[in-house]
Parts: structure tokens; C-alpha cells; sequence
């Protein structure tokens, strides 16, 4: 492609995975063909209106949920996983699938002697970037803006340098702003629209207010210059989130927020194992391991773990 809006295009989603999209397999323009060829879907209500379909799915099939539970530990005896503990309480498992982030749950909730890898293992592991999201809510409707758009009224490849080659905060990132409200009356209330800012960032940077607050800024003035509407003073909801509300919040190694980057030498086999090597009956699943990140590879991912369970269970079976 010669025009660079077209190529601009093409280049943005590769960015997440975890490499410049000069440097990436070309294995991956399967992304450009399934956003371009099958189409960008979206579930109404949102993503979370599929997380309680997959809630309903599965309480249908006997499975119970407990909510704001933090598990602390894993309890472990003779090679195998015996429990966990929950908010304080031990409970015990025959099994156990981890679909946390694979770093938090080796080095946080096993012994050392239950890990897989060590710490040595996980520093040499590149990561995904982590992203800067605004979420804003804003009391007015914006005509210049369509469900998904793309600003790359600013230097691409600098930013993605920015992210892989010399890690530090973009001086000119591209950005992405979702309005959700465009296709969904109801996540917004009647007049108003739902936007969320993401800025791709490297990750393991230390973010600050002042840090987020400086982007969200230059966010406000690029989408106000380019659709040639006034924000500000319709901004009636704003919450900023970056590398450390994604460690707080999901444990997530290094703040990333695409868990581990899909370059070729940590593709399949050189991925963590979806099975722990030092405790038989402790299964992993999740962005960190196989295939890698997204919603569609981490719920494949959560069926072959299904699977070697499946083949775990008729082994010990008698
Ligand atoms: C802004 C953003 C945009 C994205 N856009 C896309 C997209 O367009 N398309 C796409 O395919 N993917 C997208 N992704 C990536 C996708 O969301 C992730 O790859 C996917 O959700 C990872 O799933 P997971 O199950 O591995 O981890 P998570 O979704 O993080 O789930 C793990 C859960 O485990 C919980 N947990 C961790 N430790 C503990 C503990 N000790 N006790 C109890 N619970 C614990 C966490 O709180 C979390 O809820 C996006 C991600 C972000 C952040």
C-alpha cells in the first residue's frame, strides 16, 4: 500500500502484539484480515454483556462464583495443588486452573519450590505494552466521531519506538477513542456520549497523576482540533487508569495490559506451560501462556487447558 492512512490501518492492532509491526511475523496480517474480511463486531451492552453470558453459561453448568475474593494462596503437599486460600479461609480442590496472571500466581501464591520459573525466567520475558485509557463521560453528542476511530496526526513510528525500541512515555503518541455510544443507546444516557481514550504505552514506566493528567490534556485538545467540537466543559464523568491500577487491580506483571508479547520466540511451545511442571494438578490459562493475548486466544487458551484436565482427571481416574 503507498497511501499511509492505509498502511496506518493495517499497522495499529499489530502494536499490541508485543513488537514494531515492521519486526512482526507477517503471520499476523491474519488480524487486518479478521478485523477488515469477517468484520469488527460488537455485543451490545458491552464486553461485560459477555462476561454474564459466560457467568450464565456456566452457573447453568453447576459452576459457583465468588465475588471480591482474593485467592492468597495455593496449599500444596507431596507434587500436588491441595487448596486454596480465600479471603482467609483454606479451601481445598482436587485441581486448580489459574487464569490470573501467570508471574502473580508463581510468585505470589507458591512456595518457591512449587514454581515453574524463576524470577530470572520472567525478567527476560517480553511483555505486551500496558495502555493509558481515559474513560469520559461527556453531556453532549460529538458529530465528528464514529465508533472506532484512529488519530494519527502524529509521528506512528515514533510512538511505536517509543514502546519497543526505547521504552519511555510517547512525546507524540497515535491514540485510539472508542464512542461505544455510537452503536449503543444504552451506555449512555439519551444526549450524551461514553468515549475511552487509549494511548499503546511500554511497559514496567512508573505513571503518576501528573503523568496521566498531562495526556488526557493532550487527548482533550488533539480530539477537540480534529473534530472541531468543544469537550471540556461537557466532561461529566473522568477516570484515568494505567500500569499501576493494572498491577493493583489484576496483578498484572510489569502493569501490562496485553500480558506476554507474541514475537516469535515466545510463540507456542516457548510460551509458559498451560501445566505447572512442579505440581501435577495445577493448570494455568490466561494472556501469559498459549496462544497468547485477546479475548478469542484466552478463551482457547482456557478450552486446551480444559482438555489436558479432561486427559489429567481419566488418568488418575480408577
Ligand atoms: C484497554 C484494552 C483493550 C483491549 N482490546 C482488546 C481487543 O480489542 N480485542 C481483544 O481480543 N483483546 C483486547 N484486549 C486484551 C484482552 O482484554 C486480554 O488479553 C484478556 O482479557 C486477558 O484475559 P485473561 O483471562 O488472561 O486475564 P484477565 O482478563 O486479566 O482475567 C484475570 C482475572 O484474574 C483476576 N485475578 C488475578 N489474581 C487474582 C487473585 N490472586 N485472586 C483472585 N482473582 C485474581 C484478575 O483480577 C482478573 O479479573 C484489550 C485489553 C485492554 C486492557
Amino acid at each position: 500500500f503507498r497511501n499511509m492512512r492505509l498502511v496506518r490501518i493495517l499497522e495499529f492492532p499489530v502494536i499490541f502484539l508485543g513488537s514494531t509491526p515492521w519486526k512482526t511475523p507477517s503471520l499476523y496480517t491474519l488480524m487486518n484480515y479478521a478485523d477488515m474480511g469477517m468484520g469488527t463486531w460488537y455485543p451490545m451492552g458491552g464486553m461485560f454483556s459477555v462476561v454474564e453470558s459466560m457467568v450464565r453459561l456456566a452457573e447453568e453448568h453447576g459452576a459457583v462464583f465468588h465475588y471480591n475474593a482474593e485467592v492468597e494462596h495455593i496449599h500444596t503437599h507431596n507434587g500436588l495443588a491441595r487448596g486454596i486460600s480465600l479471603n482467609g479461609q483454606m479451601m481445598e480442590a482436587d485441581l486448580i486452573l489459574s487464569t490470573g496472571d501467570y508471574h502473580h500466581t508463581e510468585s505470589a501464591l507458591l512456595e518457591e519450590k512449587d514454581r515453574s520459573y524463576s524470577e530470572k525466567y520472567w525478567k527476560k520475558r517480553k511483555m505486551a505494552p500496558s495502555a493509558l485509557l481515559f474513560y469520559i463521560g461527556l453531556n453532549k453528542r460529538i458529530n465528528g466521531l464514529l465508533h472506532h476511530n484512529l488519530f494519527f496526526d502524529e509521528d506512528f513510528d515514533r510512538h511505536a519506538e517509543e514502546i519497543y525500541k526505547t521504552p519511555k512515555w510517547p512525546e507524540k503518541p497515535a491514540i485510539y477513542v472508542s464512542c461505544s455510544s455510537k452503536t449503543d443507546s444504552g451506555v449512555a444516557p439519551s444526549g450524551f456520549e461514553n468515549l475511552i481514550v487509549l494511548i499503546p504505552v511500554a511497559p514496567g514506566l512508573t505513571d503518576s497523576e501528573e503523568i496521566k493528567k498531562r495526556y488526557f490534556e493532550m487527548s482533550i485538545d488533539r480530539i477537540e482540533k480534529l473534530t472541531g467540537e468543544s469537550l471540556r466543559q461537557h466532561i461529566v464523568y473522568k477516570r484515568m487508569y494505567a500500569h499501576s491500577d493494572f498491577s493493583v487491580d489484576y496483578h498484572a506483571f510489569q502493569g501490562n495490559a496485553y500480558g506476554l508479547a507474541n514475537t516469535l520466540d515466545q510463540t507456542a511451545i516457548f510460551r509458559p506451560s498451560l501445566r505447572s511442571r512442579k505440581l501435577k494438578n495445577l493448570f494455568y490459562a490466561g494472556q501469559l501462556t498459549v496462544p497468547g493475548p485477546g479475548v478469542p486466544p484466552v478463551i482457547i487458551s482456557g478450552y486446551v487447558a480444559s482438555r489436558q484436565i479432561d486427559a489429567y482427571l481419566k488418568s488418575t481416574s480408577v
